[in-house]
């Protein structure tokens, strides 16, 4: 295939995927100063059958930035635990304890209107930059070291050359795959078929939650002015769903929640669902000279606890504290990457293994009595109940501080904010903007 290169542009470091961890780590190196460009391949943030849940470390990241009274202006729902319902109507008692922090809930927040949020924070700094529609297609490699990346937009192909190319990009990572990087994991034996239906005010306020069935089940989040519903069922069973049709989803769904029975003829046709074949895995080494994955990309989650973002978010997190300060007096060396997956990788490998032990049980043809084990776990136990629910809830058990920024970024985008202050007062003086400006 011919490929004609429109343009090359260098940086610092250049993020693909405009997911929660790419937009958290391009906020935070722009913030210290370090040129970023993040490339995001779709032309929005918009997601179907995404998580939406933001957890007391982003929470406390977010208040860190001084960006929590932004982040409340948003539409968000926020919960203090997932409950169990019984086929017999009956509800898991009400969570009594929370993990310590100053932001101990969860919020439901829509994640596309979460990034755009993020996204404007980083913008104010001149050396970021977004490009939407911008796909990564291949790496640029020379003497063993990753030098960049060219990617694909609907004008054509482009270079960007980079100290630190990051891959962000989510579960089928395009980087993963194009570094050679192998996903070592296995299927779970179940799989979710993801739908949403309206949520109305004379909802339960715990309608949220696991509702047990016995052979399959369904977890109800909250999604904005909607439910999203996640239909669970073993493992290969998605051909036998789809071949007794649409009307035997809807009397499944209302087996299990009856209070959907009112709304769930909204559901018309197999477009409206989406079906996520549960994998857990990870890469065995998150890096390579130049390279850096991060989130899911380096490692995907089972949807259980949802803690997906979470743990995309801390890597986020301590990757900028890592590396930042090194790409800015230019001393980012390979051990520093290696240093990333070090501080990251116990809390995922231990979440990955409780993940696998709270998975839910599906096609054993009975109703459990008790809360699944996630409930227990995270719950029940006075002491231990500490440890599962601070790795769900900060994504290790001490979360990722972001560190302060640097003094000399403070004055440099104190001075840049000035001078754009001046530019923009001047422009009928001089004419066109200076090239930094940006909107
Ligand atoms: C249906 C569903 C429900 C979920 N529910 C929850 C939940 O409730 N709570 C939770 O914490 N987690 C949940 N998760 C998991 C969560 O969404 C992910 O773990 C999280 O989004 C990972 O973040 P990330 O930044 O690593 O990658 P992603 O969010 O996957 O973002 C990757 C980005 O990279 C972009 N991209 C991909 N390839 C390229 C390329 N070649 N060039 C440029 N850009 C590219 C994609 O467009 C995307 O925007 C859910 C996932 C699914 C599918």
């Amino acid at each position: 295939m011919e490929q004609h290169t429109l343009s090359t542009s260098h940086v610092d470091c250049v993020v693909v995927g405009g997911g929660p961890g790419g937009a958290v780590l391009a906020l935070l190196l722009a913030r210290q100063g370090v040129r970023v460009l993040l490339l995001e391949a779709h032309q929005d943030f918009a997601r179907d059958f995404r998580g939406d849940t933001v957890h007391p470390s982003t929470l406390e990241l977010l208040d860190d930035l001084g960006l929590y009274e932004k982040l409340l202006e948003l539409p968000h729902v926020a919960f203090a635990d997932f409950p169990t319902h019984f086929p017999d109507g009956t509800i898991s008692a009400r969570t009594q304890r929370s993990v310590s922090s100053k932001h101990p809930r969860v919020m439901a927040v829509p994640q596309a209107q979460f990034i755009e949020m993020l996204v404007c924070e980083a913008r104010r700094y001149p050396n970021f930059e977004l490009r939407f529609g911008a796909r990564a297609e291949e790496l640029i490699e020379a003497d063993g070291t990753i030098q960049g990346i060219r990617y694909r937009s609907a004008d054509g192909w482009h270079d960007v050359r980079a100290t630190l190319v990051v891959g962000a990009d989510g579960r089928f990572s395009k980087i993963r795959q194009l570094a050679g990087m192998e996903l070592v994991g296995e299927p779970e034996p179940f799989d979710v078929l993801w739908l949403r239906l309206p949520r109305f005010d004379t909802d339960h306020e715990r309608a949220h939650g696991i509702y047990l069935g016995s052979d399959d089940f369904l977890a109800i989040q909250v999604r904005d002015e909607e439910w999203q519903v996640g239909y669970v069922f073993a493992r290969g069973d998605y051909q036998r769903v789809r071949a007794e049709g649409l009307d035997a989803l809807r009397q499944s769904i209302v087996r299990l929640a009856p209070f959907l029975a009112d709304r769930v003829d909204r559901l018309q046709s197999w477009q409206q669902t989406s079906l996520l074949q549960v994998h857990v895995g990870r890469v065995e080494r998150w890096f390579r000279p130049g390279l850096l994955l991060i989130g899911d990309a380096a490692h995907v989650m089972s949807p259980v606890g949802g803690v997906g973002i979470n743990y995309a978010i801390q890597d986020a997190i301590v990757a900028s504290n890592l590396i930042g300060p090194r790409l800015l007096d230019g001393k980012l060396r390979t051990h520093h990457l290696e240093c990333v997956q070090r501080r990251r990788e116990l809390p995922t490998r231990v979440m990955q293994a409780l993940q696998r032990k709270m998975r839910p049980q599906v096609g054993v043809g009975e109703v459990a009595s008790e809360p699944p084990l996630i409930a227990k776990l995270m719950f029940g136990l006075p002491l231990l109940g500490q440890v599962p629910a601070r790795l769900i809830a900060f994504g290790g058990l001490w979360p990722a501080k972001v560190q302060p920024r640097p003094w000399y970024a403070q004055v440099g985008s104190a001075l840049l904010g000035f001078l754009e202050q001046m530019g923009r007062n001047m422009v009928p003086m001089w004419g066109p903007m200076p090239i930094w400006r940006r909107d």
